[in-house]
Order: structure tokens, then C-alpha cells, then sequence
């Protein structure tokens, strides 16, 4: 059994679709504040919390688990900002919960969604493992703390672990059985899609006077089935024995906002109505990983590289999606 906690959001479901297709027996634990019932279809599902002790006592007990990826933090770079506490409980103490409920059940394998928030403003570009890890943000700051403890926990008491440093995850399951469905949402993707369809009015693009081709902020964006593909790969990494480890997972190709704006427009056949606004705080001019790495040493090959087919599969799952 593979323990998939936040297995009802977005890369959760798509992971756990993937597992599930290659014939991986799995669990879900989520306790639904961003994710979606509706996206736990493979599975055993239990409905709960990081923060209830006795509950993930009773899961680890029941089940005979032998990994546990760890999708359930929360992700508003802004909101942990405003309420550092909603993160740092979350994403740190329930954390830390997980990790002693694995401890204490002798399951020492596990896959952590970390960040490419991370690493901070880039003194390099494209960002390797090696660059400087220094978060400017809440949300990237208890990421990297993970990180850190992890590092701790599998010096003293063998926890094995792969920390996947995310880089824009975008795209849905090509089936359009699930997708990207955040309330609220803020990614850039999905809002021009919602300004294509018309669920929207308009899309403010935050910032064009950034040092870029076209003044717009530049990023990597990775479809949600390749990460799932590298979480498979992980975990078989860990369960063949491979030491503990830390991959970036990107494609190495950077598009401004302009650039995803006019994909968006050319895959739905409609205008989109552009508002230039101001920057938005923390956002750096350009964040481009090197995946060189899980590349060579896991044998990672992402199937949905081009940015044409990435936005068709997120526009596909939009215009037919329950909200
Ligand atoms: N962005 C934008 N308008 C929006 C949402 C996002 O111009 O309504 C920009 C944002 O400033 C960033 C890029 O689009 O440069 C990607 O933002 P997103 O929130 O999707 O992901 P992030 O890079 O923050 O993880």
C-alpha cells in the first residue's frame, strides 16, 4: 500500500491515478479543505487530519504501508505571507506529525512535494539542486524546514526520503477525469482558460517592466502527469534501495506571461481581454529548472514537454470540469 496524503487535489489525484494504472494498491488521506472528493477514484479513502494523531495511529495500523507521499500543504505564496500560522502548523507541525506516525509504525519511505519557492530570487538561471536554498516567502520557508528535517530524521533514524522540487505544475489528465481545481483560484493558466471561456472577464498580467524578452515574468511549467510519472519513479528508487535524495522537476524551457497568454488564446480559438497591472509581490523575473538530474538518475522522461499540449489538457479538463 502507498500512503497518498492530499490525495484529493491536484497533483494528489493525478499521482494517484498514475499509481493506481500501474497496478499500485492505494490509500488517501485528505481532509478535503482544497481537495475534492470527486477526484478520490482509486483508492481506499479516509477522511481526516494531519492534526487528529490518534487518526493517523489507527491508518498506519490498519494498513500495511510501505510509502507515503505527502502532496497536503498549502500553497498560497500571499496567504502565508498574511497568516504565516496557518502554514507553519500545517506545513510544519502536521508534517512532523506524519513523520512520527511513519516512525513510530517503522514505514520508512517517503516522497515530499517541495518547491522550487525553495530557493528564493535565482543567482542562477537554470536552477540546479545546487543553487542556494533561501526561500523569501512563509509558504517556501516551511518547505525547506522540511527539507531540513528530513535531512535530521534520516541521519538518526533511517527515514529514506526524495524531496521533488516543483516548478509550475500545469495541464490535467488527458482523460479529463481530473484537473486543476483551486478555490480560490490564482494560477495563470487556469484564469486565462476562465478569461477564453468567458467565466471571467479579463486576465491582469502582474507586471510587464520585468528584465525579460517581453517584460513579463518567465516560467518553467510541468505537466501534473509527468510529475506523477517522477513520484512513480521515486518511489520505486526508494523501495530498490536508493539513499536519500533531492530533484528538481521542470522542463528546462521558460514562457513568459505574453507567451502562455497567446498559447491559451491559439488552443481555445478565442481573445482574451489583457489588463497590464502592477507586479505582485515576491514574484521573481525568471524561474527555470534543470531536471538534469532525475533525468539521468531516476530515468525521468516527461511525455507532455511541449507547452501547446500541456495548455490543450488543462482547456480540455476546464470546459468540461464541475465547477
Ligand atoms: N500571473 C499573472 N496574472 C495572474 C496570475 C499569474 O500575470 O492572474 C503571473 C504571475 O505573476 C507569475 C506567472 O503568471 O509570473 C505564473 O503565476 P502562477 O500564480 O500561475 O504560478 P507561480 O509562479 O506563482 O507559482
Amino acid at each position: 500500500m502507498i500512503l497518498i496524503v492530499g490525495g484529493a487535489g491536484y497533483i494528489g489525484s493525478h499521482t494517484n491515478k498514475y499509481l493506481s494504472l500501474k497496478g499500485e494498491k492505494t490509500i488517501v488521506l485528505d481532509n478535503l479543505v482544497y481537495g475534492h472528493k470527486e477526484f478520490v477514484k482509486w483508492g481506499n479513502f479516509y477522511f481526516g487530519d494531519l492534526a487528529d494523531k490518534l487518526f493517523l495511529k489507527k491508518i498506519f495500523a490498519e494498513n500495511k504501508i510501505k510509502a507515503v507521499m505527502h502532496f497536503s500543504a498549502y500553497a498560497y505564496v500571499g496567504e502565508s505571507v498574511k497568516d504565516p500560522a496557518k502554514y507553519y502548523q500545517n506545513n510544519v507541525v502536521n508534517a512532523i506529525n506524519l513523520l512520527e506516525a511513519m516512525r513510530e509504525s517503522k514505514v520508512n519511505n517517503f516522497i515530499f512535494s517541495s518547491t522550487c519557492a525553495t530557493y528564493g530570487n535565482p543567482v542562477e538561471i537554470p536552477i540546479t539542486e545546487e543553487h542556494p536554498q533561501n526561500p523569501v516567502n512563509p509558504y517556501g520557508r516551511t518547505k525547506l524546514m522540511i527539507e531540513q528535517v528530513l535531512k535530521d530524521y534520516s541521519a538518526a533514524y533511517g527515514i529514506k526520503y526524495v524531496n521533488l522540487r516543483y516548478f509550475n505544475a500545469a495541464g490535467a489528465d488527458p482523460d479529463a477525469e481530473i484537473g486543476e481545481w483551486h478555490n480560490p483560484e490564482t494560477h495563470l493558466i487556469p484564469l486565462a482558460i476562465d478569461a477564453a471561456l468567458g467565466k471571467r472577464d479579463s486576465l491582469t498580467v502582474f507586471g510587464t517592466d520585468y528584465p525579460t524578452k517581453d517584460g513579463t515574468c518567465v516560467r518553467d511549467y510541468i505537466h501534473v502527469n509527468d510529475l506523477a510519472q517522477a513520484h512513480c519513479l521515486a518511489l520505486n528508487y526508494l523501495l530498490d534501495g536508493g539513499e536519500s535524495d533531492s530533484f528538481n522537476l521542470g522542463n528546462g524551457n521558460g514562457f513568459s506571461v505574453k507567451e502562455i497568454i497567446s498559447v491559451v488564446e491559439k488552443v481555445s480559438g478565442r481573445k482574451i481581454k489583457v489588463i497590464e497591472g502592477a507586479r505582485r509581490e515576491g514574484d521573481p523575473a525568471v524561474l527555470i529548472g534543470s531536471s538534469d538530474k532525475i533525468k539521468s538518475k531516476l530515468d525521468w522522461h516527461p511525455k507532455f514537454d511541449d507547452i501547446n499540449t500541456i495548455i490543450n489538457t488543462a482547456y480540455k479538463y476546464r470546459c468540461q470540469a464541475p465547477f
